[in-house]
């Protein structure tokens, strides 16, 4: 059998998919209620479903929600010990770009053999992807890398993850003596306004286990994200006329300021980094009469996360306490929980992850994400999704940039992560 390893071919291939894809401006809207938040999502979905169907996924479909589904068939013959026996693994990605960048005319810059040093992006002089900001560009030397012109994102967040499934699926194709179990492809919309999962059907994707491509450097394994919930504090004042309303006017944007300047310095996310917990006053808008602050709670144990907002309910006492004729409330509600909770009901799918990154010659490095991602969601969906490299550096800015090579390792270890799964099988430890 031939090793998994993407040749010089191969390679050609997944940066040509690369550049198509981020040339098709896929940004969601975080304000819209529509699913997909935009139709232009499935621009690329569409594409993505064609090509599944070309690379022999006969399967291949894009639903009105734009999430495109496909199944590569296992293909070990009947003799083999882990006939019958492999789960179904699920490589995950995510089509949309960042809302609050622009996506649309995305001008792709290939460097090869990147020498070392700044790279000065040739649409917009004042922007340069500096060895200071950026500590991965050193380790890049000699890579092929690819940035915007500096006028738009690039988008290797997530059509990195993209590409390399799609190589995956490519490389299967041509290696048919590459021994591997069922495997279910997921390209979903909305991710970055936090809705790729809503319209997911989990039984329907039929996935035992699930990874996404869509994390930043290379060897990175991600199972913890936040727990997170949102918090909003509505505030009532009184209005009367400025005139005459000595003794009786209530100020709800006064009060609301009294709240926003308690919070702790060092709860902020401005203030905090690693496992951190923050409260992050994000949205505040209203009036004398009525004001709206809009809270994001993040801590990686649910024990510091209500914590925090056992703070913001005290401020808000304390508040009250100064505005007596004010009527406050406090409403918090659950957006999702650090997916470490669940993963660790069945460590296996990690275990698999942290064993194909040795394969490759690398120590697995594990780290939390202070945000959430889809797997986190559908961790607790019942389909357990731990979160591998893609490859991408400076995500959601103009300043974006890739390194081929990081992204054929993700390919790579796509690859091996199916063929620990079929050696695990084999020897009666899939299941
Ligand atoms: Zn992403």
């Amino acid at each position: 059998m031939a090793a998994i390893a993407l040749d010089a071919a191969d390679r050609k291939e997944l940066l040509a998919r690369f550049l198509r894809y981020v040339q098709v401006d896929t940004q969601s809207d975080e304000d819209s209620k529509s699913s997909p938040s935009t139709e232009k999502q499935k621009n690329l979905s569409r594409i993505l479903a064609k090509e599944l169907k070309d690379l022999g996924c006969t399967d291949a479909t894009m639903d009105e929600w734009g999430y495109v589904f496909a199944t590569v068939p296992g293909n070990l013959p009947a003799g083999h010990a882990a006939a019958g026996k492999v789960p179904t693994i699920g490589l995950i990605a995510h089509v949309d770009t960042y809302h609050g960048t622009v996506g649309a005319g995305v001008k792709p810059h290939v460097i090869e053999n990147y020498r070392g040093g700044d790279v000065a992006l040739a649409g917009d002089p004042r922007q340069v992807i500096r060895v200071a900001d950026n500590p991965n560009l050193p380790r890049c030397v000699g890579h092929t890398l690819i940035s915007s012109d500096g006028t738009t994102l690039l988008g290797a967040d997530d059509k990195a993850g993209v590409a390399e499934i799609m190589s995956a699926v490519a490389w299967m194709r041509k290696h048919p003596e590459f021994p591997h179990g069922p495997v279910r492809v997921a390209f979903t919309t909305d991710e970055e306004v936090g809705r790729g999962t809503e319209h997911f059907d989990v039984a329907a994707f039929g996935a035992k286990y699930a990874y996404t491509l869509d994390g930043s450097d290379l060897a990175e394994i991600e199972d913890e994200t936040f727990c997170a919930d949102s918090a909003l504090v509505v505030v009532e004042g009184h209005d009367v006329h400025p005139g005459y309303a000595k003794g009786k006017l209530i100020n709800a944007a006064r009060v609301g300021a009294a709240i926003v300047e308690r919070l702790p310095k060092d709860f902020l996310p401005e203030t905090t980094e690693g496992r951190e917990p923050y409260l992050h006053p994000y949205d505040v808008r209203g009036s004398v009469t009525r004001l709206e602050i809009k809270f994001l709670v993040r801590a990686f144990t649910e024990e510091e996360l209500h914590a925090r907002e056992d703070d913001l309910r005290r401020i808000v006492g304390e508040v009250q306490d100064l505005f007596p004729g004010a009527r406050i409330s406090v409403e918090v509600r659950e957006s999702y929980r650090n997916m470490a909770y669940k993963i660790a009901e069945d460590s296996k799918v990690l275990e698999v992850a942290f064993e194909a990154v040795r394969r490759l010659g690398l120590e697995p490095v594990r780290r939390a994400i202070r945000g959430g991602t889809d797997g986190a969601r559908l961790s607790f969906m019942g389909l357990l999704t731990p979160n591998i490299w893609a490859g991408g550096q400076s995500f959601h800015s103009v300043q974006e940039w890739v390194s081929l090579e990081w992204m054929a390792k993700a390919c790579e270890v796509a690859l091996h992560v199916l063929q620990v799964w079929v050696e695990r099988s084999a020897a009666g430890r899939g299941k």
